[in-house]
């Protein structure tokens, strides 16, 4: 196979003179919640306020944990609260010869090793893979891909929350880019497209701030550009769950979309009027990104709401 990946001729346009692409990417594991509902809104308006594009991803890699008919319903409620997207919705399920391909590549370059090891065993060793199966040179079968990495950036400077420093020894870890169970990790598919889709700005919740260290030494070992990244604060509820599929949080009402909308502008800290909730949602979406400001945003990684 040739390597088409790497040698993919980058653009010399320095970034800040490029059109702003961001994107929303939720996985399809059930419907779109309040916590959502804000990274999805506090992304398009970034985007729709630079004048930029908002393409929108399904992330289906995980079939065990897919909902059926959640991808369809996510896209549903986006339209219904006016985030409407650029372009072809791109399904993580479709990219597979690309994520692949990226594997080969990877391995041809001696990157990345098979590993054997179970939860219970790094569990034991610390919590922390220490590369134990880095030299015993172990078969593909059964076994997951890891990713040596030569960066350990740990270390990245946040369009929201400033100068963000994550676990040293996290940060450093060979982590996996393609489980035992053949499944394609997190990272590897989320850095592939987001390299493929050419994102340059990504707009997302705070429960990922620690998997972007390992993103961003990702890119550096593919040799690309990663996007700037700035992370909102997460809504949890007053018991201090995080809002989320797995706890179940409320679902949005897509026939009255105002009341959530509204409050999902003052969650981040944006300008909101009292005759709002009888306006449009075209008309609320519209003032939104024409007021949006960036710096409002609550410089903190969790927000408690009723
Ligand atoms: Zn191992």
């Amino acid at each position: 196979m040739p390597n088409t990946f790497f040698s993919t001729e980058r653009s010399a346009i320095p970034l800040a003179t490029k059109e702003y692409r961001g994107r929303f990417a939720p996985s399809p594991s059930g419907l779109l919640h309040f916590g959502s509902l804000i990274a999805a809104l506090a992304s398009y308006l970034d985007a729709k306020h630079h004048h930029g594009k908002w393409l929108v991803r399904i992330e289906d890699i995980d079939p065990p944990r897919e909902k059926i008919g959640a991808s369809q319903a996510i896209l549903t409620t986006l339209e219904a609260f006016g985030l409407h997207w650029d372009e072809q919705v791109l399904y993580q399920s479709q990219q597979t010869q690309r994520y692949n391909q990226v594997l080969y590549d990877l391995a041809t370059q001696k990157l990345t090793y098979h590993c054997q090891c179970t939860r219970a065993q790094i569990k034991a060793d610390g919590g922390i893979y220490q590369g134990r199966c880095k030299t015993l040179n172990l078969p593909k079968q059964n076994n997951a891909i890891r990713l040596i990495n030569h960066f350990g950036i740990n270390q990245f400077n946040d369009l929201i929350q400033g100068s963000v420093t994550c676990d040293q020894a996290l940060a450093q870890e060979d982590f996996i880019l393609k489980r035992k169970d053949g499944l394609f990790a997190y990272q590897l598919a989320v850095v592939v497209d987001d390299i493929f889709q050419d994102i340059n700005h990504v707009i997302r919740g705070c429960d990922l701030l620690e998997p972007t260290a390992r993103q961003l030494s990702f890119f550096a070992t593919l040799k690309q550009t990663p996007p700037q990244y700035g992370h909102i604060p997460v809504a949890s509820s007053a018991q201090g769950f995080k809002l989320s599929k797995q706890n179940k949080a409320q679902a949005i009402d897509n026939n009255h979309p105002q009341p959530a909308l509204i409050a999902a502008l003052v969650f981040l800290g944006q300008a909101t009027e009292k005759e709002m909730i009888n306006a449009s949602i075209e008309e609320i979406i519209n003032w939104a990104i024409k007021h949006w400001q960036r710096d409002k945003i609550p410089k903190t990684t969790e927000i408690v709401i009723a």
